[in-house]
């Protein structure tokens, strides 16, 4: 006997065909609807879910027969031919293009390099190629684009489901190890092939190939590590690579998700909203921090080597 397998079709309806599809399936529709969604309907053997945008989602072992009714409405009504099969391999061949990583690929990335407050995030990933479906479905090909509000909602997923290592190097530990020996190059440097060094280690991971999001030239990342006993090579460093590697834009997600419940977790025993960045803003609320606990504070949640910390004790001085 054939085993059937569930499958997910999906293409783009025109207003006509939306228009009966909200009709036909109103007395169906679920309470709860996902996101963006005008409805969801769960027969027996498919899940259907229109979204605002014309798109329509089908996935069951039913799909086929159901999106088949809707395809053939779009090529009555409107003369459009909908070829779900023809459409899924053109959106493949699309992010081919785009991507450097439908070989398997570790990529690494880091969040907090330009805020005062909160620590330095590092993280490296391991994307495999049958990853790269997942993570387009939840949008990390634009990763960029993403708010900070659909980080916190996908980053626990892709934690979940990809291979990675995270370090949090806490305002505490910066501000001891940095100095004339150690600017925050170094420390990224570190910091990288370190989370790197990790994930090549761990089970399940063979990959082809290592791509750095750059911020050093390649002889000075080397040089960085001079003195570290265990290193990573062959690096691909490659600037703005978040937009071509989705396993750099992975880490650059999960770092950014682990910063900003750090700045939340902060923020909350502080009792202050801490802002980001390095701004003004950020110098006001340093003062009023520094007029509260002193200036051991600063310590404590901000990165000392910033010139923010100058400013910010001038301002505490004319306030106390
Ligand atoms: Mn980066």
């Amino acid at each position: 006997m054939e085993k059937v397998k569930a499958k997910t079709i999906s293409f783009k309806v025109s207003d006509n065909v939306k228009e009966m599809m909200i009709r036909h399936y109103e007395p169906l529709k679920r309470e709860k609807t996902p996101p963006y969604a005008l409805f969801q309907v769960k027969d027996f053997d498919c899940v259907t879910t229109l979204y605002e945008s014309g798109k329509v989602v089908f996935q069951g072992i039913g799909a086929d027969i159901e999106a088949s009714f809707w395809t053939e409405q779009e090529r009555v009504l409107n003369g459009n031919v909908v070829n779900t099969e023809k459409k899924k391999e053109k959106e493949k061949a699309k992010v081919n293009e785009q991507f450097l990583d439908l070989e398997p690929t570790i990529g690494s990335d880091e969040v907090g390099t330009g805020d005062y407050f909160g620590p330095l995030v590092v993280t490296a990933s391991f994307v495999d190629s049958k990853d790269v479906d997942f993570l387009c479905s939840l949008g990390v090909r634009d990763s960029k684009k993403l708010t900070d509000d659909k980080i916190i909602k996908i980053a626990p997923e892709i934690m979940k489901r990809i291979i990675h290592t995270t370090i949090v190097l806490s305002n505490k530990e910066y501000n001891e190890t940095h100095g004339v020996d150690m600017n925050m190059n170094k420390v990224k440097a570190i910091l990288h092939n370190k989370c790197l060094v990790s994930v090549v280690r761990k089970d399940g991971v063979n990959a082809k190939k290592v791509i750095v999001d750059q911020f050093e030239p390649e002889e000075k990342y080397y040089e960085h590590l001079f003195k570290v006993k265990e290193k990573l090579t062959n690096i691909l460093f490659m600037t703005k690579a978040e937009d071509q590697c989705l396993a750099v834009a992975a880490s650059s997600i999960i770092s950014r998700y682990v910063f900003l419940k750090e700045i939340k977790r902060l923020s909350e025993e502080y009792d202050v909203l801490l802002p980001l960045g390095a701004s003004s803003l950020v110098d006001e609320v340093g003062a009023t921090l520094v007029v509260r606990h002193g200036e051991k504070v600063l310590k404590e949640l901000a990165k000392l080597s910033f010139k923010n910390t100058e400013r910010i004790l001038e301002i505490a001085k004319t306030r106390s």
